[in-house]
């Protein structure tokens, strides 16, 4: 059993087909990266796994069960999480602040007995602080952050909603080449150990080919090509069509 698939999406808007007839399956503790040109149908294609966006057809299986119509936080409690963008982390309060409010709200706790909880929960955040080498920041306001060190903390937030699969959508996106590559590289190693799947777009070729366990090519809303980095790389339609050798 996959632990998430989706069997033959479709989803046009209006004339346009953004995706036609997609269908892949993602295993837990994998690294599949979803590629393709500015408007191949990655992030409509994310939107159908994330509950933002019904298909016109097909269905998305977690594990077997179908959710294809669940709403995004039904999806959320079922498993399946997604990097939170910048801004959606509370720039005043401090790191641990941060990951214990995402822990509370996993737990669906209520803000009333946040005193008591934040006592409750801060060695949580903290060991998932460790995890993602932000646990000497804890004490400090996200607002004095390095952007790199804030996608670390966005990562423990998703961590802390349990997820089985994550979603992420250009994750690297405005980080420089070194950070890049760390936050690539603590990525994988969770995955790896918490056997979650991760599921993630990104347009730099030397990220999604130094960290992708797998990739899938999406071109003009259908899957052209699918297999590992060297396959892909070898792979002459894929080179034609967007490699651009
Ligand atoms: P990508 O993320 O790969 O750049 P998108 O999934 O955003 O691609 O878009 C795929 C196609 O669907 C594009 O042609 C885009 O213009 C179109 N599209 C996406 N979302 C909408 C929408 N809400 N309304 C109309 N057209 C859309
Ligand atoms: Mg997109």
């Amino acid at each position: 059993m996959s632990l998430l698939a989706v069997e033959r999406l479709n989803k046009a808007f209006g004339g346009v087909v953004a995706a036609h007839d997609v269908s892949f399956a993602v295993e837990r503790g994998e690294m599949l990266a979803l590629i393709g040109p500015n408007g191949a149908g990655k992030s409509t294609v994310f939107n159908m796994i994330g509950g933002q966006l019904p298909p016109d057809r097909g269905a998305v299986l977690l594990e077997d069960k179908a959710i294809t119509l669940a709403s995004p936080q039904e999806r959320f409690r079922q498993g399946i999480g997604r990097t939170f963008q910048i801004a959606q982390a509370f720039h005043s309060m401090t790191v641990c602040e941060n990951v214990q409010m995402a822990l509370i709200s996993h737990h669906r706790e209520s803000r009333a007995i946040w005193t008591e909880a934040r006592q409750h929960h801060r060695r949580d955040a903290l060991d998932l602080l460790s995890q993602v080498g932000m646990a000497e920041a804890a004490d400090r306001s996200c607002s004095v952050l390095a952007y790199g060190d804030v996608k670390r903390v966005e990562l423990a937030i998703a961590l802390a909603g349990e997820p089985k699969l994550l979603l992420m959508d250009e994750p690297t996106a405005g980080m420089a080449f070194r950070e890049r590559a760390a936050l690539m590289d603590l990525t994988h190693s969770i995955a790896r150990t918490r056997r979650i799947g991760i599921l993630f777009t990104e347009h730099d070729m030397d990220v999604v080919f130094g960290h992708a366990s797998r990739i899938l090519v999406l071109l003009r809303g259908e899957i052209i090509a699918a297999g590992s980095p060297a396959e892909i790389r070898e792979n002459a339609q894929v080179r034609q069509a967007y490699l651009g050798n």
